[in-house]
């Protein structure tokens, strides 16, 4: 493989190579053993309440630390791992993990914050869903309360009966929910009626032109107002600067996460106060 090594010891493949079958493929077939041999690793992000900076959340993302490859971000093997099914299993290990470190923190002594994992819709319509975020909370025995579950705009897209069920399901048990990337998608926000969630997560493509661009203004301070008609919190991602702070600030939104405050980073290497 010809590579180039980007920004954070990312190995990151050309364009061809992302939609190259043979690629796809060594990717599927490495990932087959991943789990095993323990390759994957997770990056937490903290996500501060807006008003008094205090730390609300910790986002967990995932890594894989390739054998060959040096550390590939999910961007590069979770389409993928959609695709072949593998997502499953992936994602069942990053809520075990993220489940029991943010056990760990709390008993470290820290004051309680909520960890927020990605879920696939994969994952979603997989019929054990609901019943392996029971296990896996009984198992590390961290509060539902703390436990949010971040699912993509497209689960709004999905007239589907039996995936409304998963999440009331869900918001039964005490889990909350909240909606990735929002503003990405295709999405009616007439679908935002379905079902309520409790937090939107507005896309950081609308954050960054915020800075220079007087739209991104325009569609932020919609959405937050949206949401909070809607009785939903309203996180922005992507905060790189005091100006977009500065803005979010000014137009009442509730949480932010981006590099202004923190890249994600090993679990060890977080100052918590
Ligand atoms: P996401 O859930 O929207 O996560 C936020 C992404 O934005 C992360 O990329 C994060 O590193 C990046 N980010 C955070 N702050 C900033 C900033 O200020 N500037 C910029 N330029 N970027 C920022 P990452 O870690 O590469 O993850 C990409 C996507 O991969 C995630 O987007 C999520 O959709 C998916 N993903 C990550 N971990 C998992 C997982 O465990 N399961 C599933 N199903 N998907 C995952
Ligand atoms: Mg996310
Ligand atoms: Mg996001
Ligand atoms: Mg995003």
């Amino acid at each position: 493989y010809t590579k180039k090594y980007g920004k954070n010891n990312y190995t990151v493949y050309s364009r061809e190579l992302d939609t190259n079958t043979a690629y796809k493929l060594s990717i599927e077939r490495d990932l087959k053993t991943a789990i095993h041999q323990e390759q994957f690793t997770l990056h937490y992000q903290p996500i501060k309440s807006i008003k008094t900076g205090e730390l609300s959340a910790m986002e967990a993302l995932i890594r894989w630390n390739h054998p060959v490859h040096g550390l590939i971000p999910p961007d590069h093997f979770i389409p993928v791992s959609e695709e072949s099914g593998q997502i499953v299993s992936i994602g069942k290990w990053v809520l075990r993990e993220s489940c029991k470190q943010n056990k760990l923190w709390q008993d470290l002594g820290h004051r309680p914050f909520k960890i927020a994992v990605n879920i696939s819709t994969i994952q979603l319509k997989h019929q054990n869903f609901v019943f392996i975020v029971k296990e896996i909370l009984n198992e590390t025995g961290l509060d539902p309360k703390w436990l949010e579950l971040e699912v993509t705009e497209s689960i709004l897209m999905e007239d589907n009966e039996i995936l409304k069920g998963v999440l009331i399901e869900l918001k039964d048990i005490g889990v909350s929910i909240s909606i990735d990337d929002f503003g990405t998608g295709y999405t009616s926000l007439s679908y935002l009626r379905q079902f309520s969630f409790d937090r939107v997560k507005i896309d950081r493509s609308f954050i960054k032109d915020i800075s220079h661009d007087l739209n991104g203004k325009a569609i932020t301070s919609t959405i937050i107002s949206l949401a909070h008609k809607l009785k939903m919190g309203v996180i922005a991602e992507g905060i790189e600067d005091e100006i977009q702070l500065a803005f979010l600030k000014e137009e009442d939104c509730d949480e932010g996460q981006g590099y202004y405050f923190s890249r994600p980073l090993p679990a060890e290497m977080h100052k918590i106060p």
